[in-house]
């Protein structure tokens, strides 16, 4: 399969700004030329129109509960505990494989309506995540999340999170990976966190878990370990494999340093963590110390959505905010947050992240024909500062157009909607 974009603006990556015109050439599941000024040459299977269109490469959502989707809207305003303690573990007892599966497929539509091409993803009954992911198209890292607040649950815990790694991972095509992920320090202790470890160095799969995302729970875990969380994993030695530490709202210097120095990336989510009120993560710090820093939406039931475009732009304004700074992370900057760095939380920087010949083609076509994107000056500014989620128009991944023009080639979205009005019902 040879496809064209014809005359179309590209992000190749996001430091180097937009070519104003160019031909995308995309062969198979990867791309194959970008020419300048146009006038690709050659046979093509497909021609789609680029012009009044920008191409960037596709969103990596690097933290999220997708079938939290189920849970939007049904417990706002509430602080992080209580959320949790009285909303979201009740109603998650509820939950059945099949409702898991079903509003998979709303979040993956809704993540495909705004440009998201890969996700990271922790949660439970996660073989229908998976299926869920197969059928929508996209990459994702999956994880079953551990909890194991008694010594009783450990080992079933990590066998679960086990079986489905060694089932899942490689599975469709390559495009879904699998991870390992104790859900917090404060939520598993130390026996968990190293088994994991020596799971995640047999499997080769990295960690991903949740940080210091509230002030209270790094100060109750300071006052009963003497340490930070994140110095309490490097002495576990969980730093030994790659990790994605999700929120990272409170952390020292020297915790940054820890996470620089073992190649660990951070997952800001902004809209969550201001929505729960856990403060802003220090991204200016993270990336001047070196750690690499990506974006994530967290679940829809804390974050509302599942909107990139909305969460660089949160990314963008909170951390001139929080700095006093203006110049603080730039567009560009918080478009690689989304991009080149969600790909390397992926543990996969040099086959996604940028649009280059011989990269994976992963890839989102915004409309610039917009009202509210008008005049153009800067279509790089304009994409973080002005665009929204819906303006995307067209969405590729591995070379396969999964969303243009409106449509949505892999899911049946009219149903899936219905389906889960109806399951919701029962969480109400
Ligand atoms: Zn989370």
């Amino acid at each position: 399969m040879r496809i064209v974009i014809r005359g179309v603006s590209v992000i190749r990556r996001p430091e180097e700004g937009v070519i104003p015109k160019a031909d995308v050439v995309i062969e198979g599941r990867r791309y194959a030329a970008v020419v300048e000024g146009g006038g690709a040459s050659g046979d093509f299977d497909r021609v789609i129109e680029g012009e009044g269109r920008l191409l960037v490469p596709g969103f990596v959502n690097a933290h999220t509960h997708l079938a939290m989707t189920l849970f939007r809207g049904l417990a706002d305003d509430l602080p992080l505990m209580r959320w949790l303690e009285e909303k979201i573990w009740p109603a998650e007892r509820k939950l059945t494989a099949e409702d898991v599966y079903w509003f998979s497929l709303l979040g993956l539509a809704e993540m495909i309506r705004s440009g998201t091409t890969a996700f990271i993803d922790m949660y439970f009954f996660m073989e229908e995540v998976a299926q869920a992911v197969e059928e929508a198209g996209l990459r994702a890292l999956l994880s079953y999340g551990i909890i194991a607040p008694t010594e009783d649950r450990i080992e079933p815990e990590l066998k679960k999170a086990e079986a489905f790694a060694r089932a899942w991972d490689g599975k469709a095509d390559g495009r879904i990976r699998a991870a390992l992920s104790p859900h917090a320090p404060y939520t598993c202790g130390p026996e968990v966190w190293r088994e994991a470890v020596k799971l995640a160095r047999e499997l080769k799969v990295p960690i991903h878990t949740h940080l210091a995302e509230t002030k209270e729970e790094v100060e109750r875990f300071r006052a009963q370990h003497g340490r930070s969380p994140a110095q309490w994993l490097e002495e576990l030695g969980v730093f030994s494999v790659p990790v994605i530490a999700a929120h990272c709202v409170h952390l020292t210097e020297k915790d940054m340093e820890i996470l620089a120095a073992h190649a660990a990336s951070a997952v800001h989510c902004p809209t969550s963590n201001a929505k729960l009120a856990c403060g802003i993560a220090p991204v200016t710090e993270m990336l001047a110390s070196g750690v690499n820093v990506a974006l994530g939406t967290d679940g829809a039931g804390s974050a509302g959505d599942l909107d990139m475009v909305e969460e660089m732009r949160l990314a963008a304004l909170l951390a001139k905010l929080k700095t006093w700074d203006p110049e603080a992370l730039p567009a560009s900057e918080a478009l690689a947050l989304a991009t080149c760095r969600g790909a390397q939380a992926l543990g996969q920087g040099r086959e996604l992240g940028t649009i280059e010949e011989g990269r994976r083609a992963d890839g989102v076509l915004v409309a610039l024909d917009r009202v509210h994107m008008c005049p153009g000056h800067n279509p790089l500014g304009d994409l973080v500062y002005a665009a929204h989620g819906a303006d995307v128009v067209g969405v590729f991944v591995d070379g396969r157009p999964l969303f243009l023009d409106g449509e949505l080639f892999t899911l049946d979205e009219e149903k899936v909607i219905a389906e889960c009005r109806k399951r919701a019902r029962r969480f109400r």
